[in-house]
């Protein structure tokens, strides 16, 4: 039951979708907390070509959660980089983004438990013969998500004198594009979004070198905002218990 109305839980809004959001919300009813998210990171959110509606795992992944929490939510889609700042703002109250858990990032916002681990690793175009490993990016330009791990690492490297250039994009999308196109040498992306960016352009992409130190997702809450935070992780629990986390793995990963 629960899979099949997350699954369809209609993206882009929090339009309550029959009696499962009914009987969980009379609490809060009134309240909509908003989500923001970055939606050129499939799987894990990305905008629905037939629908234009934001999904994903993450969308699937907090809806169920508010389900469970009694909360309604609604998606809201922002720069990667606007993210924690709307949240300390208080533009926004939810955080979904496969945004890794940092020192930094804690420091200013209090994130839930981590629900994802992942790796960043290096990209090329799939006929790329000269890049195999870090130590080939010396003279190389490379691509990344503005404000994200992946652009930190790149910034570290050439502070290291092992990249020459980085080229810094709004959204992931583009920055896929620009390397098919030959404009930028490589891409330093989280590796499950760059595999699903190469099913996305069969043949164009390929990854190479060895992955980056691991990094967990979780997501996130203003500072301090504790009861919030306690409902969600209580969600996240019940949602992992049901079954439904393993469900959302197995549509979204091919149970991974
Ligand atoms: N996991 C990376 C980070 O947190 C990238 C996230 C993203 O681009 N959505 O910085």
């Amino acid at each position: 039951l629960t899979v099949a109305l997350v699954g369809c839980g209609g993206g882009g809004t929090a339009t309550p979708q029959g009696s499962g959001d009914e009987e969980a919300a009379p609490a809060d009813s009134g309240k909509v907390y908003i989500v923001g998210t970055e939606p050129t990171f499939p799987p894990f959110e990305y905008v629905d070509e037939n629908t234009g509606e934001i999904v994903g795992f993450d969308i699937d992944l907090i809806k169920a959660i508010a389900e469970r929490a009694g909360i309604q939510v609604e998606i809201k889609s922002m720069g990667f980089d606007g993210l924690i700042p709307a949240l300390q703002s208080g533009n926004i109250d939810i955080v979904i983004a496969g945004m890794t858990v940092n020192e930094e990032r804690a420091a200013v916002v209090d994130f839930g438990p981590s629900y994802w681990e992942a790796y960043l690793q290096i990209a090329v175009t799939a006929d790329n013969e000269d890049i195999k490993s870090v130590e080939d990016l010396k003279d190389k330009t490379v691509g990344v998500q503005i404000g994200t791990t992946g652009a930190f690492k790149a910034e570290e490297l050439k502070a290291q004198g092992l990249v020459k250039e980085v080229k810094t994009y709004n959204t992931v999308d583009v920055i896929f594009m620009e390397l098919i196109q030959g404009n930028i040498d490589a891409v330093i992306n989280d590796l499950p979004v760059t595999e699903a960016y190469m099913a996305r352009n069969p043949g164009k992409i390929k990854l190479t070198g060895e992955p980056f130190e691991g990094e967990e997702y979780g997501y996130a809450v203003a500072k301090g905002n504790k009861e919030l935070l306690e409902k969600l992780n209580a969600g996240l629990e019940q949602v992992r218990a049901d079954g439904t986390f393993d469900e959302l793995v197995l549509k979204y990963f091919g149970g991974e």
